[in-house]
């Protein structure tokens, strides 16, 4: 007998399946949730939990010289790199169980295997069927690599947090995210490491004051960037590899490459053609304002849409869908605008809303930017000497805050205070009337001249 439909299938337990899936079941719909691999997905255990807890044990290590410069006595200071590996695996290991428990005990049925759709509304898994009213695409993305002869001598960011050993000579290719995070993080855990992006400069999307102070803090922590390098081939020769560039170029030799020239959704094989599903020309899921697809019932949420490719944005699509299809919320649906972000390089770069450049094209000359470079207190007594940025950028005859950005130690925690003050239309003004905190980095945001 063909079981009862479901009133929500959701395909992908990563972020925003969980998300969405969870959600579902709160509002009282019959849900059920197909993972074809771990449940948690890109961001528990090969994205922002893992990278976090390396970027931890980097800003550890250059702590330890901190702590030096300030008198400590340090004997041991090697990092066991198996063991901390382990260690995050055991703890991502438990995120995912943790997620088991919680479907169960909020009714999700959880279906493991791979999903694939035969038509509106019923779906494919391992040779089973099931039909439900709504289905929910949550099956995120996978690292794009080059197309270019020895691409596969190279690894992805899938294969990072489980390196057998810390590698000696690490070249890092791309600019984006996933390049700047692993370039400082692997410097700092002691790796030499070249940096190279295909344009002039990395982090391009987040306008030239971040870019160039973050540069110049990759110098200062010892990352060879190799600008203007696009990649053409990679090569074994001797005792590593060797990055070869369009113009000629060879850099290494190096013990590994990571591609990190971003990532493709995850849409082949899942049989959207036969259901009449839309794909835009990066194979992404094309969805409106609501999450919903061209085909009545399918729906898309999380990284699988192109859209900000970051875990907050995919929980809250998720969420915000199945209020609006169980919750008797008709107008909910995610505002995508001002997404506050975080880069964890060293140190980390905080950003929410327009960069200079961009609130110059919106606003024409009524934009302007306030900004301060300074050396934090937190390094008065140290060998090296960060500088942080900030910056508000603000437009109109009100200065209303459009922009803020940060490049350096603390941008990552004061941020999102931040970024609610620009949701809620701060004025320059506003900032300037707030009691400072003192020693902080985040009191040169209210004491902007
Ligand atoms: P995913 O988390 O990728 O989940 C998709 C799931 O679908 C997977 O579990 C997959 O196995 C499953 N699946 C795919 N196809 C099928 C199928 N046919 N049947 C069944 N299951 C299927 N974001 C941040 O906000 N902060 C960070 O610090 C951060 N760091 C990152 C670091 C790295 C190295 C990477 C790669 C990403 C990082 N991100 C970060 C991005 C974040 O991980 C993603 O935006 C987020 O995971 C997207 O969630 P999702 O649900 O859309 O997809
Ligand atoms: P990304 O941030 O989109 O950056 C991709 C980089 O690769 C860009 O610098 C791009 O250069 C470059 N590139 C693209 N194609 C290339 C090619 N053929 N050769 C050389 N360089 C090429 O992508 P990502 O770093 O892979 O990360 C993927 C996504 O995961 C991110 O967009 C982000 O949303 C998410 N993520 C988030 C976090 C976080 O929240 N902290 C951390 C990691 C990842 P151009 O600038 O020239 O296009």
């Amino acid at each position: 007998m063909p079981e009862a439909p479901l009133d929500c299938l959701v395909i992908g337990g990563g972020s925003g399946g969980l998300a969405a899936a969870r959600r579902a079941a709160a509002r009282g719909a019959k849900v059920a949730l197909v993972e074809a691999s771990r449940l948690g997905g890109t961001c528990v255990h090969a994205g922002c939990i893992p990278k976090k807890l390396l970027w931890v044990a980097a800003e550890l290590a250059l702590g330890l010289d901190d702590a030096e410069a300030l008198g400590f006595e340090l004997e041991r200071r090697s990092l066991d790199w198996g063991r901390f590996t382990r260690a995050i695996a055991a703890h991502t290991a438990s995120l995912g169980a943790r997620y088991a428990r919680h479907l169960e005990a909020e009714g999700v049925r959880r279906i493991e295997g791979r999903a694939r759709l035969v038509g509106p509304g019923v779906v494919d898994v391992d040779g089973r069927r099931f039909e439900a009213r709504h289905v929910i695409l949550a099956t995120g993305g996978a690292p794009r690599v080059p197309d270019v002869p020895g691409a596969a001598l190279g690894i992805t960011s899938d294969a990072l947090f489980t390196l057998p050993e810390l590698p000696c000579r690490l070249c890092v290719v791309g600019g984006g995210y996933i390049g700047v995070e692993a370039a400082s993080i692997f410097r700092a855990l002691g790796s030499e490491v070249t940096l190279a992006t295909r344009r002039s400069h990395a982090l391009h999307d987040f306008g030239a004051t971040l870019r160039e102070a973050l540069a110049a803090e990759l110098s200062a922590l010892g990352v060879a960037l190799a600008p203007a390098l696009v990649p053409a081939a990679l090569e074994r020769a001797g005792d590593g590899l060797f990055l070869r560039g369009a113009q000629g170029e060879r850099l290494g030799p190096f013990d590994r490459v990571l591609w990190a020239i971003g990532r493709d959704p995850a849409t082949s094989s899942l049989g959207l053609e036969a259901a009449g599903v839309a794909l835009g020309p990066r194979g992404e899921v094309l969805v409106d304002a609501y999450q919903d697809t061209a085909v009545p019932g399918i729906h898309a949420v999380g990284d699988v849409t192109g859209g900000r490719e970051l875990t907050p944005v995919a929980i809250a699509e998720g969420r915000r869908l199945a209020d609006r299809l169980f919750g008797g919320s008709p107008a909910s649906r995610v505002d995508h605008d001002d997404v506050p972000t975080v880069v964890f390089s060293l140190p980390p770069v905080g950003s929410v809303g327009l960069s200079l450049e961009a609130a110059r094209e919106r606003h024409g000359e009524a934009a302007r930017a306030y900004r301060s470079t300074f050396t934090a207190t937190r390094y008065a007594l140290t060998r090296r000497r960060p500088r942080t940025t900030v910056e508000l950028v603000v437009a109109g005859a009100d200065e209303r805050v459009v922009g803020v950005h940060v490049v350096g130690a603390g941008a990552d925690e004061l941020l999102q205070g931040f970024a609610v003050a620009l949701k809620l239309g701060a004025r320059k003004a506003d900032l300037d009337r707030t009691i400072a905190i003192h020693p902080t980095t985040a009191e040169e945001l209210v004491t902007l001249r």
